[in-house]
């Protein structure tokens, strides 16, 4: 297989491949980038600076209402004990996530993210925000797309992930999380992320009740704007992490899926993610098993310390990292750590 695959082709390959065949498509595409037997990783921790949302996504366990018992968010020096608790680890990477809470306003995010940078400066990068978030906080604060971005830029932020995207489509929008974001104004918000020099990622969760087309017009959407980013001269996506939805302690409720069928979608989104250079595979959800999803194409994770959202759905979060290493090392792989990219004209600025 040469080519790129189109819809079509992928859901015959998902119906039809058996598993030997998805891994060795898979392992094709992902040679054109990484050295075979090789794997890069990085050790984070999401930091959840609040818990107050208004979104009511019906497969969160993690929020609660404005003013509703158990609310909290965090002050500037429980997010620098928290940092700190990371850099002992030996980890250098912070992704902050919360919900879309009414009572802070985008001037909290700026500080909190300038206070960061001053404090660590090159010592732990951070995802700021997920696109999701941005979403709201721009809105919150009646800004364009483009105003919110710089106004981040201008506080020393380098990255807002492609992190709250779980299924993009507008139907699966509207079943489960109707007041989040459409997906047009999803890829409109990450188009003025990438114009304004800021970095950002691709994600995606699966094991809702999405369909089999479901899954595919996310990667498919996901494809053409990683086209529309490189036509237009830029990066674009860094990478593509998808992970499991948890089902513990949701409004949604469900069954998780099966490793296996989460192993097969990582190289079906590797062999039709031709454009985008990092596939992630999801300790967090997936514990050991995610890491053979390296066979199947990814050639990336992250070792968590923290992220109370997936904890809260049923997530348990190893911590002997060195154990969790012996994992791929014994499947073959060596592993590298990789440091979280710090952008040199941002960095410069
Ligand atoms: S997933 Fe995020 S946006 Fe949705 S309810 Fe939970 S905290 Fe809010």
């Amino acid at each position: 297989m040469n080519g790129r695959i189109s819809v079509d082709e992928a859901r015959t390959l998902w119906n039809e491949a058996s598993d030997d065949e998805l891994k060795e498509l898979a392992q094709g595409v992902r040679r054109r980038y990484h050295e075979p037997k090789h794997a890069t990783y990085m050790v984070m921790r999401i930091i959840n600076y609040t818990n107050v949302c208004v979104a009511q996504c019906d497969y969160c366990a993690f929020y609660v209402l404005p003013n509703q018992e158990g609310g909290y968010v965090l002050s500037r020096d429980d997010v620098f004990a928290k940092i700190d608790e990371l850099l002992d680890a030996g980890g250098d990477l912070v992704g902050f996530n919360g919900g879309f809470n009414p009572r802070l306003p985008l001037d909290y995010y700026c500080d909190l993210f300038a206070a960061v940078r001053e404090r660590y400066g090159d010592r732990v990068e951070f995802y700021a925000l997920t696109i999701a978030e941005f979403l709201y906080l721009a809105d919150h604060a009646k800004l364009s797309h483009a105003e919110a971005a710089t106004r981040l830029r201008d506080a020393g932020v380098h990255w807002i992930t492609g992190g709250g995207s779980e299924i993009l489509t507008e139907d699966f929008r509207k079943r489960h999380a109707k007041f989040k974001y459409t997906v047009r104004e999803y890829f409109e918000a990450q188009r003025a992320i990438v114009d304004s020099g800021l970095k950002t990622t691709a994600t995606m969760v699966i094991g809702f009740d999405e369909t089999l087309d479901e899954r595919l017009e996310h990667l498919q959407r996901t494809r053409d704007f990683q086209d529309g980013c490189v036509r237009d001269g830029f990066g674009g996506l860094f990478s593509f992490l998808c992970w499991t939805y948890k089902p513990y302690g949701t409004a949604l409720a469900g069954v998780e899926i099966a490793p296996e069928e989460y192993w097969r979608h990582i190289a079906l989104s590797r062999i039709f993610l031709d454009n985008v250079k990092h596939i992630r595979t999801s300790v967090l959800t997936q514990n050991a098993e995610a890491f053979r999803a390296l066979d199947y194409g990814a050639d990336d994770f992250d070792l968590p310390i923290e992220d109370e959202v997936t904890q809260k759905a049923g997530a348990t979060i190893e911590l002997d990292l060195e154990g969790l290493l012996a994992v791929p090392r014994a499947l073959g792989y060596t592993v590298e750590y990789r440091r979280a990219e710090r952008p040199a004209a941002l960095t410069a600025s």
